[in-house]
């Protein structure tokens, strides 16, 4: 990298806000260093430079709003929070291949790059590339909760929308860590940033933990899923419970329901035998191994066991040995009946 670069990351210019498109399709980057740029190289560089200028813009901005942390802010927080987190992704791929950027890499060009007219990768695509092409680790949970700040964003943006701040709270928290992780561990001015921003965040993550560790007497004392299952999706903290047979959250108060649950496995694979409203979901525990368990008991097998549909009554009965005749108990008990 040229030293000239190099200096400039080091002391950023003051970031400058830019108009972002809500669904960001396109955008439009910084326009400044009016300069002649010579170089494509230098060209280069400053692009890589404006996506990580404007994703910390986004992040100031929302960690402002964190510190208010009243009400309404929250919206704002998780929204800039979002757009700083898709800006971040973006910055990964550009410093891969300036490319990556684009949606169609096919049609790439370096004149769509510095006028800004081009379309960029989506949210999603800008996900899957910097794991499948950039090497980025995120674990299946981190994935979950970037993708539910990117829903509560565009539920923002085109939706009218119930805001749960309990949720909203638990969900920036979580994505902060995602945000300061990508950043000091894939792009270089981002450990700056977290320390610089630290200090400012400590009274909020204080909050977090410290409302955990209030319910922890709670938690302990109540009915749990399996361990796999007491993460809440919706706002990010391991506060499941069982109650009354339904999974609850004690830190946010949604209850999601065990087929949301199942379904965040590998696969639903139907009613549990074991108790009365749980779910079986198909858990990868590595490449090979896998289980059926049931979301809110725990029942488990990793036999031939199933459900199965009646061809007499088509409901559900569960197959203990996984080679009965495709006859539910009550069905056969009445046709032995019959006879
Ligand atoms: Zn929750
Ligand atoms: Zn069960
Ligand atoms: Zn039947």
């Amino acid at each position: 990298m040229a030293h000239e670069n190099h200096r400039d990351l080091d002391k950023p210019e003051k970031p400058r806000r830019v108009q972002m498109q809500q669904n960001s399709t396109t955008h439009s980057v910084n326009t400044d260093g009016a300069k002649a740029q010579n170089s494509t190289e230098e060209q280069d560089s400053r692009h890589a430079r404006n996506l990580l200028q404007n994703a910390e813009s986004f992040f100031q901005e929302s960690v402002s709003y964190i510190e208010r942390g009243e009400g309404r802010d929250w919206v704002f927080a998780v929204v800039n929070l979002a757009i700083a987190l898709e800006l971040t992704l973006k910055a990964v791929l550009q410093s891969e291949h300036w490319t990556l950027v684009f949606e169609e890499i096919s049609v790439a060009s370096k004149q769509s790059l510095q006028t800004g007219h081009f379309r960029s990768v989506t949210f999603q695509e800008a996900l899957r590339r910097t794991q499948q092409i950039c090497d980025v680790k995120f674990d299946a949970k981190d994935l979950r909760y970037l993708e539910q700040l990117n829903d509560l964003r565009n539920q923002v943006l085109h939706f009218e929308f119930d805001l749960h701040i309990e949720q909203v709270k638990g969900l920036v928290a979580r994505g902060l860590n995602i945000f300061t992780h990508l950043m000091t561990t894939r792009l270089r001015r981002g450990r700056d940033l977290a320390f610089e921003l630290s200090s400012r965040l400590a009274e909020f993550e204080r909050y977090v933990t410290e409302r955990m560790r209030r319910l922890a007497p709670r938690i302990a004392k109540s009915r749990r899923p399996p361990a796999y299952f007491r993460e809440c999706d919706k706002c990010g903290q391991g506060a499941l419970i069982v109650q009354n047979g339904l999974p609850l959250c004690l830190y946010c108060g949604s209850e999601p329901t065990p087929e949301e649950l199942a379904i965040g496995t590998e696969g639903d694979f139907g009613p549990c035998p074991n108790c009365e409203h749980g779910r079986l979901g198909f858990v990868l525990w590595n490449n090979d191994e896998g289980e059926v368990l049931c979301v809110v008991c725990g029942f488990r097998s990793d036999g031939p066991a199933r459900n199965r549909v009646c061809d007499y009554c088509g409901d559900d009965f569960w197959d203990a040995s996984g080679d009965s005749l495709n006859t539910c108990r009550d069905c056969l008990e009445a046709k032995l009946g019959d006879d």
